[in-house]
């Protein structure tokens, strides 16, 4: 067990907030652990499973002091958070985040920074479509990447600290620029989810006896998407308002994409399906290997 912070603040104790409580004081890695959260009631009941030493009431409180302040809420709430507690924050604290896009923390947090107060923006590869403190576990982040997105010119011992904090947790670090982040996770992340919840809506829009079948029969394929569609409505939203560029980016390669297998479907063209699915069996067992199941 290190001890790598005195006090870190969560602000947001939600699913990854939770989570990451949860696993800091299972290694050990802080002395104490505050929250604050918009939601009484999730401060409250964190205090109550003993996930955090503190549940303030604002989180002017909750920063006072920390050595280490993350941003766990929606990413639509950063700008007004960092503006109220920015006063607050002690010389030589670290910012950092969990939040999903990467650009839009330094454009949100960044001008809230203090001199002498250290931004180190990171997003965990790891969660559920599950919310709220009682979703979270300690597990969550082993054997998971955490990417870790410094601004051109941060202090090299914050990366760090920052990066060995999520390595106390169990996962493995990847530092990347921001930009590159957001582009690599339009496509892992951002658009699978958009699909999905593409697909879920086009089936509730259906007519009755239909919609009715859709679910009896789900475990066909409709099911796995139903999962990722049942994601956190707030989260998702802030995502691609967040990440706009990359996502419409990647959106029109997939819309081309999909045009050309509507086409080979059309003309029966047997062979391009069947080359365009065993190039893609062969991503899930490369993602097998790489224990990422
Ligand atoms: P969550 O379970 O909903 O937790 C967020 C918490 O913040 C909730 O308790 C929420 O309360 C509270 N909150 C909302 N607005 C607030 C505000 N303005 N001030 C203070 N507290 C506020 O969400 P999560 O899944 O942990 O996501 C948190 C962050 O992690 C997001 O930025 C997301 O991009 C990132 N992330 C999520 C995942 C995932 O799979 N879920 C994975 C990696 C990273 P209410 O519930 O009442 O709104």
């Amino acid at each position: 067990m290190t001890q790598l912070f005195d006090k870190v603040a969560i602000l947001g104790i939600g699913l990854i907030g939770s989570s990451l409580a949860r696993a800091i004081r299972r290694a050990g890695a802080a002395k104490t652990i505050v929250t604050f959260d918009g939601n009484r009631a999730h401060g409250a009941r964190a205090l109550e499973l003993g996930v955090v030493d503190q549940a303030l009431e604002s989180a002017v409180e909750a920063v006072t002091g920390a050595d280490l302040v993350i941003y766990a809420v929606p990413m639509g709430a950063y700008a007004e958070l960092a503006a109220l507690v920015a006063p607050h924050l002690a010389p030589g604290a670290i910012v950092s985040d969990v939040g999903s896009v990467k650009m839009a923390v330094i454009r949100d947090l960044g001008p809230h920074i203090p001199e002498g107060v250290h931004l180190v923006p990171a997003h965990p590869i790891a969660g559920t479509e599950n919310s709220g403190p009682e979703a979270g576990f300690a597990e969550l982040f082993q054997g998971r990447w955490s990417i870790v997105t410094p601004p051109p010119g941060t202090d090299e011992a914050a990366v760090q600290r920052v990066a060995d904090l999520w390595r106390a947790v169990g996962s493995s670090v990847e530092i990347m620029e921001a930009g590159h982040h957001d582009r690599v996770l339009a496509i892992t992340s951002h658009l699978p989810h958009l699909i999905a919840y593409t697909i879920v809506g086009t089936a509730t829009d259906l007519e009755g006896t239909l919609q009715q079948e859709v679910i009896k029969f789900s475990a066909s394929g409709f099911r796995d998407f139903t999962r990722i569609a049942a994601s956190d409505p707030t989260m998702w939203r802030d995502v691609f308002l967040n990440n706009r560029e990359a996502v419409l980016d990647v959106l029109q390669r997939f819309t081309e994409d999909l045009t050309a297998l509507q086409r080979a479907i059309r003309w029966g063209e047997g062979e391009q399906l069947f080359e365009l699915f065993t190039r893609t069996r062969a991503i899930r067992r490369s993602i097998i290997d790489a224990k990422q199941a």
